[in-house]
């Protein structure tokens, strides 16, 4: 990895917004991979994000052209896409920007979760399938697919009655029958188990974003033999090399 300026250490750019992106800031913070100069970048969708260890940025950069400028104005050794999995669009102007600039690309992305014996899953490749596909399911639906995209079930047959769980407050179009639960993972089963219960939930909608914080809501839904819809993931850009955790992460920029 070549430095940043003569005596300054690398610097290594981490695309956040996810727990992984956490992990992998405080790893090289505090050495992990050598001396490295390490600045998270997060969008700034969330009123109060959690703020990873060491240097933070937020906000969009301004595209490919405006990413592109920052990894060469700020000569950028290396970047680590540890985005969302659903955060499609990002992924995408990281691989050309990093390309254009020429500096090294990692994709961190945790696995997708894998449906198990008593799980009653229906995959479908976008919000808008999901809503056409709730009526054959059920009419109390717990939402966790976050407050973007909600407009995918503004129009939703009548009679569906929607549990909406967000990390802030939704704006913009939605369902009419709609309750909201403002909470930030991570979530217990036995806590997943009462919000299920509690709500006489019967149908769960999910994206595929796999890891172990919001995890336990397919644990209580397979005990309660309740159906979940599962939204793909977004396609990511293929030539870009991806590892599953943080320590993989560490390794490929040279520690471990
Ligand atoms: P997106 O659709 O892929 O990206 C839209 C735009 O947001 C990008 O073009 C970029 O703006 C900006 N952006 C996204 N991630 C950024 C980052 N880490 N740093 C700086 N700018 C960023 O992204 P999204 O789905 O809206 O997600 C936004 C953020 O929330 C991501 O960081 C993601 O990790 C996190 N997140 C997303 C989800 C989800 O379900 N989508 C869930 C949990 C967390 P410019 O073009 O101006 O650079």
């Amino acid at each position: 990895m070549t430095t940043s300026a003569d005596s300054a250490p690398p610097l290594v750019l981490v695309l956040g917004g996810t727990s992984e992106s956490r992990r992998l800031a405080a790893l090289l913070t505090r050495g992990a991979a050598g001396p490295l100069r390490v600045v998270s970048s997060l969008a700034g969708r969330v009123a109060r994000p959690v703020l990873p260890e060491g240097e933070v940025r937020i906000g969009g950069f301004g595209g490919v052209a405006g990413l592109t400028a920052y990894l060469r104005e700020e000569r950028v050794a290396a970047v680590v896409d540890a985005t969302h999995p659903f955060a499609g669009v990002m992924s995408f102007h990281a691989a050309e920007a990093a390309a254009g600039a020429g500096v090294p690309l990692l994709a961190l992305r945790r696995p997708s979760w894998r449906q198990g014996p008593g799980d009653r899953w229906y995959p479908v490749a976008s919000l808008e399938e999901a809503a056409a596909l709730l009526p054959s399911l059920g009419r109390r639906v717990f939402l966790t697919t976050g407050r973007s995209g909600l407009g995918a079930f503004a129009d939703a047959a009548p009679g569906l009655w929607f549990l909406l769980r967000s990390v802030d407050p939704p704006v913009g179009p939605g369902p009419e029958e709609c309750e909201v639960l403002l909470d930030r993972g991570p979530f217990t089963l036995e806590g997943e188990r009462e919000v299920l219960r509690t709500y006489g939930v019967e149908v769960l909608v999910t994206k595929d974003s796999g890891g172990e914080a919001t995890a336990p809501k397919l644990t209580a839904a397979r005990e309660a033999g309740i159906p979940v819809v599962v939204v793909r993931r977004p396609p990511v850009p293929e030539e870009v090399p991806v590892v599953g955790t943080p320590e993989e992460a560490v390794a490929w920029l040279g520690g471990g």
